[in-house]
């Protein structure tokens, strides 16, 4: 080549670059910045700062959603042709350029428009997620619970340092292009070419080169997603060919066969456990496995598990079953209310039907007789499934009914076909202090011929434990239990007996503790004095009580209040009026005494005397404020209260 000539090729090129730099300049131009949602900010900042050992989730989150992607396109595709004008078969496709230090993972399934990248890809969706980012605060190190939360996509930034998702939504023509560094901001521009659907290209950091390594790649991939039923294509370099070291040959790593489909012996639990972190975005161990296969009028495989640990969002009312329904091994959804009642809400797993038909639509999901059969079956099946581990293993059922026993309660009142089942399912403390008792326990102990089985509500154990109303019934030896969780309050308004023992509240209604014990030594007739005070109590409380009178629960107080047979049960009145609930009633209470404590004794002895009622003004007043106080509430004028005190402190010294 002459000079001359290399001149002019010099030239040329500097002008391609120089328009090549503009293009690029242009196209930067045109993209977008939008900002992080605060709660994705704090995330990412977690994320990028994170210690949590467990990196190489992130595959295994972007191998999901890849799947989720495809099968949502196999899905709607069903129901419009157009979306699969491209065609090709679906696959999960996993690059590397080591030069680069770029990983990428590519799918061919629905893809994203920018409103998804820009809603999905910079907004928490997830109600437990975005809780739980509340509740961690301004500057939490806990990385390890991470992974509990699925914080899917965003698990990307522990590894790279920029990450780039292209995406063309199925059935669209424009391509978009998603760039971020995880810190505070990302942009969208067009991108001028793409195939349907996304591929996401992470710039690793420097420590995380590890993940350009083919065995890591395969191994992770082996560990966490064989049973995606896509093929997983790992591109490794081939055999260098002369002159081109570029090559490269895919092959599929995964073996490609749903776990639930497979049989039970075929399965390690090692497999079984990494479904499960899998399938309920876990980091914890699965307390219980159940699989099984239902042959017969409808036909479907179910693999669910019982989490050791509770998720943060059980009780947020938005929380739905997070069981994913498939269709002959292809996945159908994830947001299905039919098919497992919201007292099962922990559960996690797969239910995969042989009998629907694959376009079934999610509306149709309502109300179908197929979806209402494998519901029933398999609520059916799990609570007999708890009733095994309750027989087998103790110690393993009660731990598992410490963690979830409160939500599968609201199947005493939400499943009323249920409810005896669910009940003898209930573990509760009790005053013998000896670990968790069932009803039926409760029953094999209680004295012959005994009618009730005593509970007392409250807010915990520990609380109701100091309760005066509880002593008699210590004393004497029978067992009370502790209906500690809110729930409770709510199913015994339902619920009045357990076989043919009525359920009696011991701050409610009069407590024949003689009449339990089969014991004949009852004091009935009150002494004169007693009587007279009694008298004072009415006078003096007015409205106030609905009653005065001698109690038979009390052996060491001096007063309790308890709720007339009729009426609601204090705590119960105390929740509703905590939530501000319209049923809430102000209704008045029975003051109990004790005809045995010294105070009652004393004062007794004054109500005999002249003048008396005005007298034991004071004194009455301060013993209802008391029995106020054991309750947990605050006298009704507090100032009135310690006034009263003082002044009878006062006359003591
Ligand atoms: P999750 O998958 O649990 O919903 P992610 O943070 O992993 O949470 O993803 C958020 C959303 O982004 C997904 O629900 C999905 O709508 C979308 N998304 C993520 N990856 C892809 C993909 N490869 N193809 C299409 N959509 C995707």
């Amino acid at each position: 080549m002459s000079s001359k000539t290399e001149k002019v090729t010099e030239k040329v090129t500097e002008k391609v670059t120089e328009k090549v730099t503009e293009k690029v300049k242009v196209k930067k131009v045109k993209a977008e910045k939008f900002g992080f949602e605060a709660e994705v900010s704090k995330l990412l900042h977690m994320m990028v700062h994170s210690v949590y050992s467990d990196k190489e989730i992130f595959l295994r989150e972007l191998i999901s959603n890849a799947s989720d992607a495809c099968d949502k396109l196999r899905y709607e595709g069903q129901m419009n042709a157009d979306l699969l004008k491209e065609g090709g078969d679906y696959k999960i496709e996993i690059t590397v350029d080591d030069k680069a230090g770029t990983l990428t993972i590519s799918d061919n399934g629905i893809g994203m428009n920018k409103e998804d990248l820009i809603s999905n890809l910079g907004t928490i969706a997830r109600s437990g997620t975005s809780k739980f980012m509340e509740d961690l605060g301004e500057d939490s190190g806990d990385t390890n619970l991470i992974g509990q939360f699925g914080v899917g996509f965003y698990s990307v930034f522990m590894v790279a340092d920029k990450v780039s998702v292209i995406s063309k939504k199925a059935g669209e023509a424009q391509a978009y292009a998603w760039v971020s560094d995880g810190i505070g901001e990302f942009t969208i521009a067009e991108e001028k070419t793409a195939p349907r659907g996304t591929s996401i290209t992470l710039t690793l950091k420097k420590e995380a080169a590890e993940f350009l390594l083919d065995h890591t790649l395969r191994r992770i991939i082996k560990t966490y997603s064989d049973h995606i039923t896509l093929p997983i294509m790992l591109f490794v370099p081939a055999e260098p060919k002369e002159g081109d070291d570029t090559v490269q040959e895919a092959e599929k790593i995964n073996d490609g066969t749903a776990i639930w489909a497979r049989q039970k012996s075929d399965i390690t639990a090692d497999q079984y456990n990494e479904f499960y972190r899998s399938v309920g975005q876990a980091i914890d161990e699965p307390a219980q496995t159940i699989h099984y296969k239902a042959e017969g009028m409808t036909e479907y495989s179910v693999l669910m598990y019982v989490p050791s640990d509770a998720p943060v969002d059980l009780f947020d009312p938005a929380r739905r079953p997070k069981v994913k329904l498939y269709v002959k091994r292809v996945f159908i959804t994830d947001d299905c209310e039919d098919l497992l009642p919201g007292y099962l809400r922990f559960m996690r797993g797969v239910v995969d039907s042989e009998d629907l038909p694959l376009n079934i639509s999610r509306e149709m999901l309502q109300n179908n007789a197929v979806m209402n059969n494998m519901k029933k079956a398999v609520t059916n099946r799990l609570l007999s499934e708890f009733s095994k581990l309750a027989k087998k293993d103790a110690e393993a059922y009660n731990k598992f009914w410490g963690t979830f026993g409160a939500v599968l309660k609201e199947g005493i009142y939400e499943d009323f076909t249920r409810r005896d089942e669910i009940l003898k399912l209930a573990r509760f403390e009790s005053t013998l202090d000896k670990g968790l008792v069932s009803f039926d326990e409760y029953i094999s102990r209680m004295k012959k011929d005994g009618k009730h089985i005593y509970y007392i509500t409250g807010e915990n154990a520990e609380k109701v434990k100091r309760s005066p109303q509880l002593e008699g019934f210590k004393s004497k030896g029978i067992e009370v239990l502790f209906l500690t969780d809110p729930v409770d309050d709510f199913w015994l308004q339902m619920v009045n007996q357990y076989d043919d023992k009525i359920l009696q509240s011991v701050t409610r209604g009069s407590a024949d503790l003689d009449e339990a014990e089969d014991d004949k030594d009852k004091k009935e007739d009150n002494s004169p004095e007693i009587d007279a005070l009694l008298n004072i109590l009415k006078v003096n409380l007015g409205t106030e009580i609905k009653d005065a009178r001698l109690s038979k629960r009390l052996t060491t107080s001096a007063v309790c209040l308890v709720a007339d047979d009729g009426d609601m049960d204090m705590h119960m009145e105390r929740i509703l009026k905590m939530h501000k609930m319209e049923e809430a009633q102000n209704s008045s209470r029975i003051l109990e005494i004790n005809p045995d404590n010294a105070l009652i004794k004393a004062l007794a002895k004054s109500a005999v005397k002249e003048g008396s009622v005005e007298a034991l003004k004071d004194a009455s007043l301060l013993l209802l404020d008391q029995a106020k106080i054991l309750e947990g509430e605050l006298p009704e004028d507090v100032t009135a209260f310690t006034v009263r005190l003082a002044k009878i402190m006062q006359s003591a010294f």
